[in-house]
């Protein structure tokens, strides 16, 4: 027998339960990923994730070729591919991750009902994106966890599955015609410091991460200039790294840093299981706020400054600049730069995320929107109205200032501290810095967003 799988956002032969029931009565199986154009008509693509993605289809093939197989790469509908590829190895059953958008359910639907159509059977496997399937625990009277805590008080408690070796041998049919893998030298616009991608990379990643790093990660993950994340980010998003294999490593590793990490992964799930229950969230707020976000001429240069890291608040500038260059920011500068705009500008979220989107190489719709909405006080946040300040946030989480100096070049003459005030330096002083004034005051900013929300 012949089955074909269907590999998404799960670019990867560890762990895999799709590529597992697909071997299992000794079949031959077809491994397919179709590139999707509907992904960039939807404003979906982005250079970095391509570049990336590039990078883990190359090491899936290899990972597949030392297995006796290989990966079939097809462009077009996923639907009328995978069909046609079932026709072409007379395959009878399709196995594939299930996915937490409505795009991805809707991907699902379609294929399952054209091959039922044709006599073949889709095999939906849970838990293979997120460590514990999404829908799986629920509070009473709704159909998700709309609080974190008590999500992660209950995904504590239940049982994962085990995670799977990779196979040994993949034989693949002979004969499946496949296009030539996209190489990462093709993409135009990739961040000059962006991470290499596989899933090789990503296991390597995780090794070393939970073999010393993560020991200090309790303390240091919000210590911008430290960098002392797992920077799996980009992996799990592409599945490149099991996020079920990472929850288990870290347990059996043990002490209070893996927990503190094991504890980010159970985020991860969080935002998934709201965004397969509320996939609207991942355009419309989450919660109404009653948000009339600014618009119009000035606020469109409030937002063109806020994008190219020129806002006159230098640990923004920073954040910004980090995530143009790499393709990836740290978290705390997530945060600070999100409420920044939606609070301190109060510019729509969307126009956030949708920046975020253009050049995050982890950049997803569960995390990315969901965490912007968090942010912006339309989502799940306890404290909607929330306003971080820019300054007290560089202070604590940049001491000596050392990730604005790394980022903002045209202030690394600072020293200390001093570099998060430029505006504060005497005249003669201020005036050697090429670097702009703040665009707002941050008490101007403040009053603003409480009368907006009624908060004076
Ligand atoms: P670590 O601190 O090492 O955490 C380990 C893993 O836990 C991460 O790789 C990630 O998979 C998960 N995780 C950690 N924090 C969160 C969180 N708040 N929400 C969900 N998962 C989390 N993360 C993305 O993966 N994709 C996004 O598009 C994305 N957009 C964001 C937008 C905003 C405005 C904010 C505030 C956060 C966003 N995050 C996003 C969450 C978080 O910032 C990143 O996951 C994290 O910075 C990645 O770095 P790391 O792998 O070193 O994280």
């Amino acid at each position: 027998n012949v089955s074909v799988v269907l590999f998404t956002s799960d670019l990867r032969v560890h762990d895999h339960p799709p590529l597992r029931a697909a071997l299992g009565r000794g079949n031959e199986v077809v491994p397919l990923f179709v590139r999707d154009p509907a992904v960039a008509r939807a404003g979906h693509a982005a250079p970095n994730r391509d570049a990336f993605l590039a990078d883990c289809l190359a090491a899936l093939d290899s990972a597949l070729r030392e297995r006796g197989g290989r990966l079939v790469v097809r462009s077009g509908d996923p639907v009328a591919e995978v069909c046609a590829v079932v026709r072409e190895a007379d395959a009878d059953e399709v196995h594939m991750a299930a996915g937490c958008s409505g795009f991805a359910r809707r991907r699902e639907d379609r294929l399952r009902r054209a091959l039922e159509a044709d006599g073949r059977r889709l095999y939906v496997h849970d838990a293979v994106v997120t460590a514990l399937p999404t829908g799986a625990v629920t509070p009473g009277g709704s159909d998700h966890y709309a609080v974190f805590t008590p999500y992660f008080r209950r995904w504590s408690r239940e049982r994962l599955r085990e995670p799977l070796a990779a196979p040994r041998v993949v034989r693949t049919p002979r004969g499946i015609r496949s296009e030539d893998l996209p190489a990462r030298a093709n993409v135009q616009s990739v961040s000059g410091g962006l991470a290499a991608g596989g899933e090789q990379e990503g296991r390597k990643r995780l090794a070393a991460w939970l073999a010393e790093d993560v020991d200090t990660y309790e303390e240091r993950h919000d210590d911008l200039a430290g960098d002392a994340t797992s920077r799996l980010s980009p992996y799990l998003h592409f599945g490149a790294v099991s996020a079920a294999e990472a929850v288990h490593r870290a347990r059996s590793r043990g002490g209070a840093g893996a927990e503190a990490f094991v504890r980010q992964l159970c985020w991860r799930d969080f935002h998934h299981q709201v965004l397969a229950a509320r996939p609207d969230a991942a355009s419309d707020d989450y919660r109404t706020r009653h948000d009339r976000w600014r618009r119009g001429t000035e606020a469109e240069a409030d937002l063109r400054a806020w994008r190219e890291g020129r806002t006159g608040y230098p640990v923004v500038d920073a954040a910004m600049r980090q995530l143009a260059h790499e393709g990836w920011m740290h978290n705390r500068g997530r945060l600070l730069t999100a409420s920044f705009l939606t609070k301190t500008l109060y510019i729509d979220w969307r126009e956030g995320a949708r920046h975020f989107l253009e050049l995050l190489v982890d950049g997803d719709l569960a995390n990315n929107q969901l965490n912007w909405q968090w942010m912006a006080g339309t989502g799940t946040d306890s404290r909607p109205n929330r306003v971080l300040n820019p300054v007290t946030q560089a202070k604590r989480y940049d001491p000596e200032g050392a990730y604005v100096r790394r980022w903002v070049p045209e202030l690394a003459g600072l020293e200390g501290p001093a570099v998060h005030e430029p505006w504060k330096l005497p005249g003669r002083e201020r005036a050697r810095y090429d670097y702009p004034d703040p665009m707002v005051e941050l008490a101007d900013g403040l009053a603003r967003f409480r009368r907006a929300r009624g908060q004076d």
